[in-house]
């Protein structure tokens, strides 16, 4: 089907968990895996329903310590759906024969759908068809409809529909030692003979969450007086309902669920409210129409074409589905963060990561009050954010490295490596560069939207905030008469601290002290952007004065950056000394060699030895910035930046990194597009792999990649159209790679919507007739135009 079909052919066990996963359906508000309706979790199975905020915090004592985690709680199962033919038991896929299966994910309206024959011990053949959507019309909405076909008998069925509040989070094998259990019973309550609910509550943060649902059979049309059962225990509910088949006769067994949970607004009691939603709700054909019909509007809007590789067509769309599941409009209102994860898993327990960096730029074109939301969720927690810096002894802002409900560091202090079942320290939380991608996020936003009343009211205060935080950690060293910043990590996980170092961080990480005169320089210019009262307001609240704005002018001039001895980026200070590791040596000795700490650790070995790189580190600079930006920051510092200093240092490190987080393919396709476009497309092909194909073996299942699936976008809309956006100008520097013929996608630049169109050697932008009333600058770098609601630009490229 035209590019928007995920399909699976025949059952397979050990990738169902995968499945799942990649078949979640989700509308920004909740997300379910894509697991069958009459499977429990039991190892191949994994039937898991997380919505966003929904987090709890519990205490594993691990040898007498007490371990605190919060999680991003797997919520009560509203899936169970069960047949039972001749009071024999309920169907499940141990218990049969298989004669044809098909698992699909229809991308374009996010519905999941299984078509079944099979034959029971008693020799009877049955077809079953579910289809399955989560609503993205109305977000407390899902519905599933089954089409039972008896192929060779007739009989009597019963239809087992059930709301099931005993579930944990166990679907991360390494997290099993760690408590699991998020969810106390409330009560299930009937509404009517239809409907049945239930309510659960978080055990420590308390957040009521409600199920009801309403489930119904239907015969050529008309529905059936099916005799209803029901038993009900503090944390389950279900409805038995009983009824005859025909051979070669279709019924329909329709179950709509309401969801409600007290965060949400509107709401008195969820349950209630729930079961009166539930009753409310329409059939499964006219709620999965408006549902169809939300999805369409949000492809006019979001889609990317692009031809000429269908592959790649449909990958990409996979990606800005599972993207659009979980940052969805339902999402702006929400108080949510992107989790790493996204909302169909457990890794990474739905923290929230600087991953958001690589979705920014796809949502901030094109869904702008979505990227306003999750940097409202920042705003929120910027008071935790403040007392972090404090405590830790700075001033301004410190935002943690993992956050969750309310900003406070979510990062454990211990990991287990798999290999080893070792658990290790973790000092990943001194990853503060989470602080410059923040700052980089807002900016980047308003760069897209212009909303200026957004950045008076909340982005000002927290990029003042961040440079503050960053002015406070960082310390002048007057023998080199340069600002240093000690004691953090990069993105490079591998290294955490010097070899044989007690104490974790390392000194004067490239990446970070560059976007730290980088962002230092964009603040003490702010408040000139802002209106006069505005900037006022804010640094009298905040206490700025000019010699603060002078300083942080100072260290957008002198920031230490650390090279070797041939003129390459140190990724820290120190890095030089290093020994280099024989790569050859170990991958010939393992398979894969992607999580290098894992193996030296597990060999007793130390990574933080060697010259190697779990991810782009260094790298993300020549990213996240084009060679004229970083020229600019580079003199402005001091430093030499030659025509060649971006090829020089991505050629380094791409042979000391072993991408063992799949965000460093995205970045390295993203690099190397204008240097190496065959390279590049190899990279960006891996990256648009690796979660349909589960390169980690066995990560996706525990949750989908958001990072890399927006970053896949953002390589093809930064990198491949070439889209950028600088002083108030949307410019393109299209590379079409060689494995595609063009490209064409819509986006919104300062409230005008426009639709790009790449290929046969031209570039045309067209604005879309009800443009908002002030012209746009759009161009390709030397031919800027100025144009207004349906023009129609059309530049030749070289
Ligand atoms: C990566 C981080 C990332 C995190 C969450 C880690 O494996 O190294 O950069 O933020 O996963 O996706």
């Amino acid at each position: 089907m035209d590019g928007f079909l995920l399909t699976y052919d025949g059952f397979d066990p050990r990738t169902e968990g995968l499945r799942e996963a990649l078949t979640s359906t989700g509308n920004g508000y909740l997300c379910t895996r894509g697991a069958a309706e009459w499977e429990d979790a039991d190892g191949v199975h994994y039937p898991g329903t997380y919505a966003h905020g929904g987090y709890n915090r519990e205490t594993t004592m691990m040898g007498g310590l007490p371990v605190l985690n919060e999680d991003l709680v797997n919520l009560p199962n509203w899936l169970v759906l069960q047949v039972r033919v001749e009071g024999e038991d309920a169907i499940r896929f141990d218990d049969v024969e298989l004669l044809g299966y098909r698992h699909e994910y229809d991308i374009r309206h996010a519905t999941v759908l299984r078509r079944l024959r099979f034959r029971d011990h008693a020799g009877r053949e049955t077809t079953l068809t579910s289809r399955r959507f989560v609503s993205m019309a109305d977000a407390h909405h899902a519905g599933i409809e089954w089409t039972l076909v008896p192929e060779n008998w007739s009989g009597h069925v019963e239809v087992i529909s059930a709301l099931d509040s005993r579930v944990t989070n166990s679907g991360v094998p390494r997290y099993r030692q760690l408590e699991g259990r998020h969810l106390n019973p409330v009560s299930p309550r009937t509404f009517g003979p239809e409907v049945i609910a239930l309510k659960a509550e978080t055990r420590q943060s308390n957040i009521y969450i409600s199920q009801a649902t309403r489930t119904r059979v239907f015969q050529g049309g008309e529905q059936l007086p099916a005799t209803r059962t029901l038993y009900q225990m503090e944390d389950y509910i279900q409805q038995v309902l009983a009824f005859d088949v025909r051979q070669g006769e279709a019924t329909r067994v329709e179950k709509m669920v309401a969801f409600y949970t007290s965060r949400d607004p509107a709401v008195s009691d969820t349950l209630v409210r729930a079961a009166r939603s539930a009753a409310r709700h329409s059939d499964f054909a006219g709620a999965s129409e408006r549902h169809g019909a939300a999805w369409d509007e949000l492809w006019r809007t979001c889609d990317v074409g692009a031809s000429g590789n269908e592959q790649v067509q449909l990958l990409l769309r996979l990606h800005i589905a599972h993207l659009l599941q979980v940052c969805s409009p339902h999402t702006a209102d929400l108080d949510a963060g992107m989790p790493a994860r996204g909302l169909n898993g457990e890794a990474y327990r739905g923290h929230v990561f600087w991953d958001e960096m690589y979705a920014f730029p796809f949502l901030s074109v094109r869904l702008p009050e979505v990227a306003r939301g999750l940097l409202m969720y920042r705003y929120r927690r910027i008071g935790e954010a403040r007392a972090a810096a404090r405590e830790a002894g700075f001033r301004g802002a410190m935002f943690p490295w993992q956050s969750g409900s309310e900003g406070v560091e979510e990062t454990q202090r211990v990991h287990l490596n798999p290999l080893s079942g070792r658990w290790e320290p973790d000092l990943s939380r001194n990853q503060r560069h989470v602080n410059a991608a923040i700052f980089f996020n807002i900016w980047n936003y308003f760069q897209a939207t212009s909303d200026y009343a957004f950045l008076e009211s909340y982005g000002a205060e927290m990029m003042l905030d961040i440079a503050r935080f960053w002015a406070s950690i960082a310390h002048f060293n007057s023998a080199r008469e340069r600002y240093e910043i000690h004691g953090v990590m990069g993105p490079d996980e591998f290294h955490e601290k010097y070899p044989g170092a007690q104490q974790g961080g390392l000194r004067n990480n490239a990446y970070t002290n560059v976007m730290v005169a980088w962002l230092c320089d964009i603040a003490a210019k702010l408040p000139s952007l802002l209106s006069a009262s505005s900037a006022e307001g804010l640094r009298a609240r905040l206490g700025i004065g000019d010699d603060e704005l002078a300083l942080w002018q100072d260290m957008s001039r002198r920031m230490f950056v650390p090279f070797d001895s041939g003129g390459i980026i140190s990724q820290f200070e120190g890095w030089d000394e290093l020994e280099e590791l024989d790569w050859d040596a170990y991958r010939a000795k393992y398979e894969n060699i992607q999580r290098l700490d894992r193996i030296l650790r597990a060999e007793g070995d130390d990574p933080d030895r060697y010259k190697i790189a779990k991810q782009a580190d260094t790298v993300m600079l020549f990213f996240l910035f084009s060679d004229e930006e970083l020229r600019e920051i580079f003199e402005r510092l001091g430093y030499d930046y030659g025509s060649d200093t971006a090829a020089r240092n991505i050629a380094y490190y791409d042979q000391r990194t072993s991408h063992g987080s799949t965000l460093s393919f995205v970045t390295h396709a993203g690099v190397l597009a204008a240097l190496d476009p065959e390279s590049s497309w190899e990279r960006f092909l891996v990256a648009l792999r690796s979660d349909v194909d589960d390169i980690q073996g066995g990560t996706t299942q525990e949750g989908i990649h958001m990072g890399v699936m927006a970053g896949t976008l953002e390589v093809v809309q930064r990198y491949y159209a070439g889209t950028q956006i600088r002083d108030g100008v949307l410019y393109f520097t299209p590379r079409l790679p060689s494995g595609l013929d063009g490209l064409s996608f819509p986006l919104q630049f300062r409230e005008t919507p426009l639709l790009v169109t790449l290929g046969g050697g031209q570039l045309t932008v067209a604005v879309h007739p009800d443009g908002a009333s002030h012209p746009i600058r759009a161009g390709i770098p030397g031919d800027v135009r100025e144009l207004c609601p349906g023009d129609r630009a059309v530049f030749g490229l070289a």
